[in-house]
């Protein structure tokens, strides 16, 4: 089945009790068993299986062309659950550039518990090399990242991880791309980790996050720990972002759309000094962004002439972009990273510059987009 015809179906049987449509929410932590020790089809209690969650997991799988799905209760449990893979005096490499979060969970959480962490550029396949230690056991690419928008060859750099003796495990974070847009486990990575928060939910209306791998025995290893460690995405949230999904290609190919024109304004706006945009000339890493990527998909960050207070200026001047963080829902939305998201990073080597915007272009009109952003840069 094609990727949209999935979006409606994997993992979502009409239920064979009433023909309900839709996946019920299964608002239940526990089941009745047939006999001691007989559960029906392995539900027993919910933090370790729930039908609701289930059908989300499923789903998940087939879109990113996996063969197993997790959910989780947020994209940084998924993460915290994938690193617990690891013993103690693990190496880990991990982008520079990488979520905020993410940093800030591997360098102030997960180093007391001895993991090591260096972070490179990732960009560049030889600095992957270069880094990769003998105590090297997952390498943590995110592509494109958040908020520059870097792009790392996934071929590439699981080619380079692969040849590592202790064949490290190659994670990519696909929350920015999703799986419309590309497919990692298709290009040689070992796990896919979404934050659902995002583009998966859609709408800004749920906390969610996602682990999808191919192989078995890494698939058994997960699904011990997202049930011994707990950190399980509920019934009803399970079945928002199931909604959500359901219309992703529809919205990818709508932020696109938008997203093009918005990058084709800015960069030739007397304002902007430098538009960063992955399926725009300009980027430096656009042909492996177009051979990697279905579409230049919704984020768009630019640097304003006059610093910081140029960059507040423009943000906070914005009518219809709405002055938040995330991203990935419906609506547009407009944030400043060195004093927002990126906060955490400050004064480390992921430190942001002042004067980046970045936009979460959404699903509106494009000409009112357009108006507004051409209205704030002006005031
Ligand atoms: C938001 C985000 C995360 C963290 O996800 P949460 O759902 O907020 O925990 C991880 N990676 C990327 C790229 C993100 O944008």
């Amino acid at each position: 089945m094609k990727f949209e015809t999935l979006a409606i179906h994997a993992g979502q049987e009409p239920d064979p009790n009433n023909g309900a449509v839709m996946t019920p929410v299964y608002l239940t932590s526990t089941y009745k068993q047939d006999g001691v020790g007989k559960p029906r089809q392995g539900y027993e209690y919910s933090r370790t299986k729930n039908p609701t969650r289930f059908a989300l997991e499923n789903c998940l799988a087939a879109l990113e062309g996996g063969a197993y799905g997790l959910a989780f209760a947020s994209g940084l449990a998924a993460t915290d659950t994938v690193l617990r893979l690891l013993d103690a005096d693990s190496h880990v490499l991990a982008g520079n550039d990488v979520y905020g979060g993410t940093f800030r969970l591997f360098d102030k959480v997960l180093r007391r518990f001895r993991l090591d962490f260096d972070f490179v550029d990732t960009t560049d396949p030889e600095s992957v090399a270069d880094a990769l230690t003998p105590h090297t056991r997952l390498v943590w690419l995110e592509t494109p990242t958040n908020p520059l928008l870097r792009i790392t060859d996934i071929r590439a750099a699981a080619e380079v991880v692969h040849a590592h003796p202790n064949k490290p495990l190659l994670v990519v974070d696909n929350t920015f791309a999703t799986p419309y847009l590309q497919r990692p486990l298709e290009l040689g990575a070992d796990i896919v980790v979404h934050s659902m928060t995002k583009y998966l939910g859609g709408h800004s209306d749920v906390v969610g996050g996602a682990v999808i791998v191919k192989d078995k025995g890494l698939a058994e290893r997960l699904y011990f720990l997202q049930n011994a460690v707990g950190a399980v995405l509920g019934p009803m949230d399970s079945f928002l972002v199931l909604r959500g999904i359901k219309t992703l290609p529809l919205r990818m190919d709508r932020h696109f759309e938008n997203a093009a024109a918005i990058a084709d304004f800015l960069a030739s706006h007397p304002k902007v000094e430098k538009l960063i945009y992955p399926f725009h000339e300009s980027h430096p890493q656009y042909h492996i962004a177009r051979r990697q990527m279905k579409n230049g998909g919704g984020m768009i960050s630019f640097l304003v002439k006059g610093g910081r207070e140029a960059a507040v200026r423009v943000a906070e001047a914005t009518k219809i972009f709405t002055l938040a963080e995330s991203l990935g829902g419906v609506e547009s939305l407009i944030e400043v990273p060195a004093a927002m998201t990126h906060l955490s990073v400050a004064g480390s080597q992921l430190d942001v510059d002042p004067a980046l915007v970045r936009l979460s272009v959404g699903i509106e009109h494009k000409d009112d987009l357009l108006e507004d952003l051409r209205q704030a840069l002006d005031a």
